[in-house]
């Protein structure tokens, strides 16, 4: 984001952490090590204590093997309702690994560096959910007009995995949120749409023989190359094409190709290839239909390989997907997140992330959080007090939104 930051307070003083209503929140929910790959009940089973001592109601969804939970907290409106038109704000509770990164302090301890807290996930993106519980006796003692409710998921980082129970939960138990709000780092900047993204696997398989007899055999690795080559020449078409949404930093569809793997030494026609792709589109954009073109394309490469070897194939597995989405119309979510961000602005973003599925299954979502996307995932992520301050002051109109008093 290119806003000007302002390590300020409305004062004009610099942001102190006493300043701050989630500090300690903050500090609380790094220092559970909720890396993707271990389990997240720790950190869960404390949130659900603390939200039940406020009266909230509260559901976990588990993983297969009952290691990770979501958590899905309903405080109640005054009047009973637990269902119907509440705010819903949301974050996944895993974070990255650190395996490998030359972190200067524990990066489960968050530690005070200047006018910056670092530690892993006080960006991505522990601080919006941290700020958001640390608010919930004031939202409590004000008491509500409208459910407020919290969606705490496991496993975002590897795919949004976790948030789909959650999500499925939800729709069968007929709550009916207005909308969601997910505290992705977006600089505190309102968010509107993102993305989609698909990815594949491809494998070739050719035929072996000794590289003097390159006729005798069939090339999987340059037959993958000829599929890459075309994916990169896709890649330019959409780059320098019309369908193109300025909002975007990436303004167009983009193909890709990260992973590639094939051959065994030089001396031998190689048999195999394999190599990865994704898609990342626009949300208006439709990524089945480029990949059917490039599936048609491979598919004319086949009769030649079959020629010399009938055993010879190109495979695609479909590997993951993730929805795009964008507010078509202005959602009442938007107008609340106007409200509460005190900005007019609205940005699009080219990283996936777990609105589209709220946004999917009737829950219209924005995303606005602390912190930039560029420290998520670094070695000393970190964010600046002032962020967490516009992240108190949303959570304050927030309250004056939804309190009925
Ligand atoms: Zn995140």
């Amino acid at each position: 984001m290119n806003a000007p930051e302002h390590a300020r307070n409305l004062d004009g003083a610099a942001v102190q952490p006493g300043d701050l209503v989630g500090y300690d929140m903050i500090r609380r929910l790094i220092a559970f090590p909720t890396v993707s790959r271990d389990s997240n009940l720790a950190l869960i089973d404390w949130v659900q204590r603390y939200l039940e001592g406020f009266g909230a109601t509260t559901t976990l969804t588990f993983d297969d093997d009952r290691r990770k939970a979501n958590l899905f907290a309903t405080l109640a409106a005054n009047d009973g309702n637990a269902k119907d038109a509440g705010i819903v704000l949301s974050g996944h509770t895993d974070v990255v690994p650190v395996d490998g990164q030359p972190w200067d302090s524990d990066p489960f301890a968050a530690t005070l560096v200047g006018d910056r807290l670092h530690g892993r996930g006080v960006a991505d993106m522990k601080s919006f959910t941290a700020i958001g519980l640390a608010f919930v006796p004031e939202f409590v003692r004000r008491g509500l007009a409208r459910p407020l409710h919290f969606a705490l998921s496991y496993d975002e980082e590897i795919g949004c995995i976790g948030v789909r129970r959650l999500i499925a939960d939800v729709l069968a138990r007929g709550v009916a949120p207005a909308g969601c709000i997910i505290g992705e780092p977006t600089g505190m900047q309102l968010v509107v749409a993102n993305k989609g993204r698909k990815t594949w696997r491809c494998r070739v398989r050719g035929h072996e023989a000794h590289s003097s007899l390159t006729p005798q055999g069939v090339n999987a690795v340059q037959i993958a190359c000829q599929l890459v080559t075309w994916i990169t020449e896709r890649g330019r078409v959409l780059r320098e094409g019309h369908r193109q949404d300025p909002a975007y930093d990436v303004p167009f569809t983009t193909t890709h190709v990260g992973m590639i793997n094939g051959g065994t030494a030089l001396n031998i026609v190689p048999r195999d290839c394999a190599f990865e792709l994704e898609i990342r589109h626009l949300p208006m954009d439709d990524p089945d239909a480029l990949f059917a073109e490039l599936r048609a394309y491979a598919d004319s490469l086949v009769p030649a390989m079959q020629a010399v070897d009938p055993a010879t194939y190109i495979q695609f597995d479909a590997l993951s997907e993730m929805p795009g989405f964008d507010n078509a119309a202005r959602t009442p979510i938007i107008d609340l997140a106007h409200e509460c961000s005190g900005s007019d602005l609205e940005h699009k973003v080219s990283y996936g992330t777990e609105a589209a599925l709220f946004h999917g299954a009737s829950m219209p979502a924005v995303i606005c959080g602390p912190g930039h996307i560029e420290q998520a995932h670094q070695p000393n992520e970190w964010v600046r007090l002032e962020q967490l301050a516009r992240c108190e002051a949303f959570m304050r109109r927030l309250a004056d939104h939804v309190c009925a008093g």
